[in-house]
């Protein structure tokens, strides 16, 4: 399709970034287009599966995704942060990354019970991060409805992470 097609073109592959071996997509090029960037946000706001409160977006990419993507459904719109970046209380979840670990925060006092999520990030890899969001929200008693990224890294184990959730992205790269 036309849009998957855009997205390819403009999505920039950089070798040995951050790290020696990984070819790191950067999505800036795409987010300088505004043709192609509201395509994206309107796609995936159209292909959420159901009725949606909020929009969590993990920092920083997802962040520029999930704010117009919330927008666009008339959803609020829910930062999931690294360590240390929320004024307290916050909820947290630790978890591992290939290399060391990392910690995801929201403010727990703005999930209201039940509330029925759509997480939003520009790429799934290897699933850890939205893994940990889904649980964070879960135990602060959210209902994530969906998962949407940009582009799912389908070489990685992030859909089997997920399994059992509804996973959509606009693009699937092998
Ligand atoms: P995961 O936890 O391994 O699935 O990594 C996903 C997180 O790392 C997301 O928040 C992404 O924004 C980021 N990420 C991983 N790989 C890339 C990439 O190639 N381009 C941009 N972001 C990436």
């Amino acid at each position: 399709e036309a849009l998957v097609a855009r997205i390819d073109e403009l999505v920039r592959d950089v070798p040995d970034y951050p790290t020696a071996g990984v070819v790191f997509k950067d999505i800036t090029p795409l987010l300088a287009d505004g043709a192609a960037f509201q395509a994206v946000v309107k796609e995936m706001a159209a292909r959420v599966p159901g009725p949606v409160d909020l929009v969590a977006g993990m920092e920083a990419r997802g962040f520029i995704l999930a704010a117009p993507v919330a927008l666009e459904l008339g959803a609020g719109f829910l930062p999931v942060r690294k360590a240390g970046k929320l004024p307290g209380p916050t909820a947290r979840r630790d978890y591992e990354l290939e290399y060391g670990a990392a910690t995801v925060e929201l403010h727990p006092f703005t999930v209201p019970k039940g509330a029925r999520v759509l997480v939003v990030d520009d790429v799934l890899a290897t699933g850890g991060t939205a893994a940990a969001t889904v649980e964070l929200l879960e135990e602060c008693g959210a209902e994530v409805v969906g998962l949407s990224f940009l582009m799912d890294l389908t070489f990685l184990p992030g859909r089997s992470r997920l399994a059992g959730r509804p996973v959509d992205a606009l693009l699937e790269v092998g």
